[in-house]
């Protein structure tokens, strides 16, 4: 089973939380740039989601787990349906299992997953390519942010998310 699958009833459930509901406008829309997140914790060899729902703005948060072990985070991007580079090197750097965002399309929500990388070597090569897009492929797009450029950020984004074995589905 892919991570996506094995998320997708926690993301539901995230989804229907009060808070989650109260802060859905500002959450999913260009105006705003707020971001929740919430940990997946395993406990008792359950996942379950945390109790904590941290509201932020920028950067990548992962809340605590109040019982259990924090083995993933779920969180929302405003309108971008990617993992920005912090979230990569967060997860990258961190002995969590996996990390997933929560975005709309066409008034669906998704969930995209990523997993973290065991082998050492295949790490450092992706941490490597993530802080080469961040500084010279973003750097390049936000000097002069020509078409030429953004096709040069989606090609390299599709390119990491490849590399990473990204998992995208939809979520009621
Ligand atoms: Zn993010």
């Amino acid at each position: 089973m892919d991570v996506c699958t094995i998320v997708k009833p926690l993301a539901e459930k995230f989804v229907k939380t009060d808070k989650f509901k109260a802060l859905e406008k500002k959450l999913f829309s260009e105006k705003h740039c707020y971001e929740i997140a919430v940990g997946v914790c395993e406990y008792n060899g359950n996942l379950m989601l945390g109790k904590k729902i941290s509201v932020f703005s920028g950067g990548t948060v992962a809340p605590k787990c109040e019982r259990g072990r924090l083995i993933g985070v779920i969180h929302t991007h405003p309108s971008t349906p990617y993992f920005s580079p912090t979230d990569l090197k967060t997860l990258l750097n961190s002995d969590l299992k996996f990390m997933c965002l929560i975005y709309k399309r066409n008034d669906k929500y998704h969930l995209k997953c990523v997993e973290n990388v065991k082998d050492v070597d295949k790490k450092e090569d992706l941490l490597y390519e993530v802080k080469y897009f961040e500084d010279e492929v973003l750097e390049e797009y936000f000097r002069s942010r020509t078409e030429e450029n953004y096709e040069k950020v989606l090609d390299y984004i599709n390119y990491l998310e490849k590399e990473l074995n990204v998992c995208n589905i939809q979520i009621k």
